[in-house]
């Protein structure tokens, strides 16, 4: 078991260094989370369409649902898919009173590598459970509270295609090829390209540098180093959404004439509350920019290389939530919500088997559980019924599906830190593959109290300082 060990020690440490990132930007993504709608992406578990790095939403500001190619009951019975949208519905009617929620299901298709396993690469099919989402949700809600998209990702350049009401169709690969465009920088204006920025703190957490070069290269600072993503993140969003409500002339100093005109072609078309324009048309040019730099990369891969990113490659299967801060194609990831997550976890099972003949891994097939927890856990009851019981109610269906074969991470984490907690329900289980256990020391009502738990919390991470380093 050393080796499956050795595989979440590694996984634990790149997740310690994000969540300080995400720790350290708290404030700016406060601030974008303030200019952005609530927003709530169903999506495939396949690893491929992880995470929210494509759309230019920090983590933590978006709720994924994910079930097998988007299929889930749609019947008012299924607690958790409704529940998911009220979160963000209620966030949104108290938080952000002028701007409803945002609702997309995204599909995903691959002209180049293997579409969605689940329908078996057909994407008129992907598209009908997508369908069949928007149409039950639009039904149920209306568009001042929530407002409802399809959407189609290309997971060979992670191009997204938005589908709005009405059918009108926004393209990121159409509006790349309609306006020939080849680089991430083509995106922008000349002016903005090649001045600092003009915000003095955005500029001072990006080292000052201008925007021309966080873009340039094979992997662009933007992309690849977290807090300038998330500075670039909100900085954009801000720009967009203020000068869209002041003057859309002023977005041409920001972005090409030529890319703004091609897009508000559709966008003008478009039936949509006026607080939503911005936001949107910001998520449309962050993907093209975003589409950019993947089609450049993959320019740039070998063969072996090049297979691995464009298929599955995924090494574990992540089940639960809290997971956005992975890489994209690292993990197969299942969350409650379908209403079988037998179903779901034994697709993901089969995903990875046929990964691991591929690519060998030389230890058991690897599932972490994440439960998110909001707030403080003040009580052992709290811990309990947020965190322990469900890890007990959730392993049970991993050990229909793998049984003894497999290498188990179990951990909470917070819902706006995304930091692993390791925590294991019981000690002798020798899939338990990771040794630190927060919890081991208080887990009783008499032991426990939010100082001890924070007391451990501290202790966990401390021991990673240097780490990630090594
Ligand atoms: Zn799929």
């Amino acid at each position: 078991m050393q080796k499956a060990h050795d595989f979440f020690h590694k996984y634990l440490s790149e997740n310690i260094s994000d969540a300080d990132t995400v720790e350290r930007m708290r404030n700016v993504i406060a601030e974008f989370s303030a200019r952005a709608p609530k927003i709530v992406v169903m999506k495939c578990i396949d690893g491929r369409v992880h995470g929210s790095k494509a759309k230019g939403y920090p983590p933590t500001t978006i709720r994924f649902g994910r079930t097998d190619g988007n299929i889930v009951s749609l019947d008012r019975s299924n607690f958790w898919f409704w529940n998911r949208i009220d979160r963000a519905v209620k966030d949104a009617h108290f938080n952000t009173p002028e701007t409803p929620a945002v609702f997309i299901a995204f599909m995903h298709h691959s002209p180049r590598g293997l579409g969605c396993a689940t329908h078996k690469s057909n994407d008129t099919e992907a598209l009908k459970s997508v369908e069949a989402q928007v149409a039950e949700v639009r039904k149920t809600y209306s568009e001042t509270e929530l407002y409802v998209m399809g959407g189609d990702t290309n997971t060979d350049i992670m191009a997204e295609t938005l589908i709005f009401p009405g059918s009108y169709r926004i393209d990121t690969e159409n509006v790349i090829q309609y306006c020939n465009l080849k680089k991430p920088r083509d995106v922008f204006h000349e002016f903005f390209l090649t001045n600092k920025l003009d915000d003095v703190a955005t500029s001072r957490n990006v080292e000052h540098k201008t925007p021309d070069e966080l873009l340039k290269g094979i992997n662009p600072e933007v992309f690849t180093n977290f807090q300038t993503c998330l500075n670039m993140q909100n900085y954009l969003l801000r720009e967009i959404t203020t000068n869209i409500r002041k003057d859309r002339g002023d977005l041409k100093r920001l972005i090409r004439p030529d890319v703004l005109d091609y897009i508000f072609v559709t966008l003008d078309r478009v039936s949509m509350p006026a607080t939503l324009v911005g936001p949107i048309l910001y998520q449309i040019i962050w993907n093209i920019t975003y589409a950019l730099y993947q089609i450049n990369l993959i320019d740039h891969l070998g063969p072996e290389e090049l297979e691995r990113h464009l298929d599955h490659a995924e090494e574990l299967v992540c089940y639960g939530d809290g997971f956005e801060t992975l890489p994209r194609n690292k993990a197969v990831l299942v969350k409650t919500g379908r209403g079988d997550d037998i179903d779901a976890l034994a697709v993901a099972k089969e995903v990875l088997e046929r990964n691991r003949r591929r690519y060998r891994q030389d230890h058991k097939p690897l599932v972490h559980i994440n439960i998110e927890v909001n707030g403080q856990m003040m009580s052992w009851d709290d811990f309990n019924d947020n965190v322990g019981s469900r890890i007990l109610t959730m392993r049970r269906n991993v050990d229909t599906v793998f049984g003894e074969e497999v290498a188990m991470l179990t951990s909470y984490s917070y819902r706006d830190e995304k930091r692993f907690y390791p925590v294991k329900l019981n000690q002798k289980d020798p899939r338990m593959a990771y040794p630190a256990d927060i919890i081991s020391e208080i887990n009783s009502a008499l032991k426990f109290s939010n100082i001890s738990i924070k007391a451990q919390e501290a202790i966990y991470k401390a021991s990673f300082i240097g780490a990630s380093k090594v």
